[in-house]
C-alpha cells in the first residue's frame, strides 16, 4: 500500500530538542526550542496553575467536553483576547471554538476558510516565520505565497516591504499576522504602523488572521500584546480571525489549550460560522481535551486566580527580558574564557564580540535573533554544545544567570575564529 511512501526529514526543532537530550556534555546549553525554563534552566509550573489544579482535582470527572469545547473557557479567552469592552460589544458576533492549542487553532481557521467559502483565498505569511505555518495551509491545500517582513542588512522589520506587499496582494486574501513577539525576529510593528496597516487592510480587502501564540507573555501585560487584535477588530472594522494559545502565557505546553476566534460583522455570520466550526471539529477531533481548558478558565474566570497569573506573566517576561539584557551585555564585554571554569571569565572591557548587537535588546518576546551565519550555528553546537535553531533563533528562557556567560563568550569567540 505505501510503496510510494516519500521519507520526510524530522521537524528541525524537535530533532534538535533530542539532538540536546542526547549530549553528555555538562556544560550543554538548550536554546532551541520555545519553551520557558526558571532561573535554574527547570520547566516551571505557573503557581497560578498549579492553584487552579487544586481546586479542580476536588471536582475532576473526566466526562466530553461539547463538540466546540467548554462554554466558559471559550467565554473567557474571547474576553482576554478582545478586553471587556470590546467583548460585551462583539459577543453576539463571534464564533468560537476550542481548539488543540495554537497550532490547532490556525489548522480549524484554515478548514473554515476553505470550507466556508466558494472560492479558496491566497495565504500570505511573512519571510522569516514559525517553521510550521507553511506546513499547516500547504497542507490543506492552499496556495502560499511569502513576503519579506525582516531586513538582515538592518536586523529590524522591514516595514516598507510589509506595506508594499499588502499593497500588490490580490484582493480577498489572508495574511497571517503574529499578534506581537514575532516568532523567530522579535520585531514587531509600533502602534502608528499596525494603524497603517490596518488601513491597507480594509482597503485590500484583506483578511487578518492573527496568531497570538504568545498574549501577555511577550510584554508581561495582555493589554499591550492584544494590541492590534483591538485595534484591527474595534477601531479599523474589520472581520478578523484570532487563534489563541495558552502553551506559553500559562505554560500549558502539552495540555493543548487553544480557542480559535471569529470576530464577524454580522450576528447572522456568527451563527453560520459557529455551526460550521462545529461541524469541522466533529469531523476531525469529535471535541476537544478538558482537562488543560479547565485549568485555563478557573484562572481565568476568577479575580484573585487571574491577577495571579498576571503576577506570573511579569515573572516569566521579567526574567526573560533580564537575561536578554545580560547577554547583550556579555557580547559587547566578554572576555576570554578560562579553560578550568568555562563559566566564569575573566572580563576585559575592550574585547566584545565583533558587529553591533543593539538589535538583540530591540526586540521582544521569547526569541532572539541573532542573525549569526550557519556555519557558526554549527560551529557553537558542535564544539561548545549549544543548541539553536538553524536560523540562529535563541529561546531567551533557556538561559540563565548560570550559563548566560559561558554563551556569550562562546559566540564571541567562535565570532573571533
Ligand atoms: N504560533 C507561533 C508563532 C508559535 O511560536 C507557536 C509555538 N511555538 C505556535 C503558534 C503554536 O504553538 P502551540 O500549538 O503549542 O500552541
Amino acid at each position: 500500500w505505501f510503496d510510494q511512501a516519500h521519507f520526510i526529514p524530522p521537524d528541525a526543532i524537535f530533532a534538535l530538542t533530542a539532538q540536546y537530550v542526547a549530549d553528555t556534555f555538562l556544560q550543554k546549553v538548550n536554546l532551541g526550542q520555545g519553551t520557558y525554563r526558571d532561573e535554574n534552566g527547570n520547566p516551571w509550573v505557573l503557581p497560578s496553575v498549579r492553584k487552579s489544579r487544586e481546586i479542580l482535582s476536588q471536582k475532576l470527572y473526566h466526562e466530553y467536553l461539547p463538540i466546540v469545547g467548554l462554554a466558559s473557557f471559550r467565554q473567557e479567552a474571547a474576553k482576554l483576547a478582545l478586553g471587556p469592552e470590546l467583548f460585551a460589544k462583539q459577543q453576539d458576533k463571534l464564533a468560537t471554538c476550542q481548539s488543540l492549542s495554537g497550532t490547532g487553532a490556525l489548522h480549524l481557521a484554515g478548514l473554515l476558510l476553505r470550507a466556508g467559502r466558494t472560492s479558496r483565498p491566497k495565504i500570505y505569511i511573512p519571510e522569516p516565520t514559525w517553521s510550521n505555518h507553511h506546513q499547516v495551509f500547504a497542507s490543506l491545500g492552499f496556495q502560499c505565497e511569502t513576503f519579506q517582513y525582516y531586513n538582515p542588512e538592518t536586523k529590524d522589520l522591514d516595514i516598507d516591504s510589509y506595506y508594499a506587499a499588502l499593497k500588490a496582494a490580490e484582493p480577498n486574501s489572508v495574511v497571517i499576522i503574529h499578534a506581537c513577539a514575532h516568532n523567530p525576529t522579535g520585531c514587531d510593528p509600533s502602534k502608528e504602523q499596525w494603524r497603517e496597516l490596518a488601513g491597507i487592510f480594509k482597503e485590500r480587502q484583506l483578511f487578518p488572521l492573527f496568531d497570538a501564540a504568545y498574549l501577555g507573555f511577550n510584554s508581561g501585560n495582555v493589554d499591550n500584546d492584544a494590541f492590534a487584535i483591538r485595534l484591527f477588530i474595534e477601531e479599523t472594522k474589520l472581520e478578523a480571525g484570532v487563534c489563541l494559545s495558552f502553551a506559553k502565557n500559562m505554560g500549558l505546553y502539552g495540555e493543548r489549550v487553544g480557542c480559535f476566534l471569529l470576530a464577524t460583522s454580522t450576528e447572522d455570520t456568527a451563527v453560520k460560522t459557529q455551526s460550521m466550526l462545529e461541524m469541522l471539529q466533529r469531523s476531525e477531533v469529535s471535541n476537544p481535551p478538558a482537562y488543560g481548558a479547565k485549568i485555563a478558565s478557573t484562572i481565568l474566570g476568577d479575580d484573585t486566580l487571574r491577577q495571579a497569573w498576571h503576577d506570573d506573566l511579569t515573572t516569566m517576561s521579567d526574567r526573560i527580558r533580564s537575561m536578554r539584557r545580560a547577554l547583550y551585555d556579555r557580547l559587547v564585554s566578554s572576555g576570554k574564557r578560562s579553560d578550568n571554569n568555562p563559566g566564569r571569565t575573566t572580563l576585559t572591557r575592550s574585547a566584545g564580540a565583533p558587529g553591533s548587537w543593539e538589535h538583540l535588546i530591540r526586540q521582544s518576546g521569547m526569541f532572539g535573533f541573532l542573525g549569526l551565519s550557519p556555519d557558526i550555528v554549527l560551529k557553537l553546537r558542535e564544539q561548545y554544545h549549544i543548541y539553536m535553531a538553524g536560523n540562529s533563533r535563541i529561546s531567551i528562557a533557556g538561559l540563565n544567570e548560570q550559563n548566560v556567560a559561558y554563551v556569550g563568550d562562546s559566540i564571541t569567540e567562535c565570532l573571533k575564529q
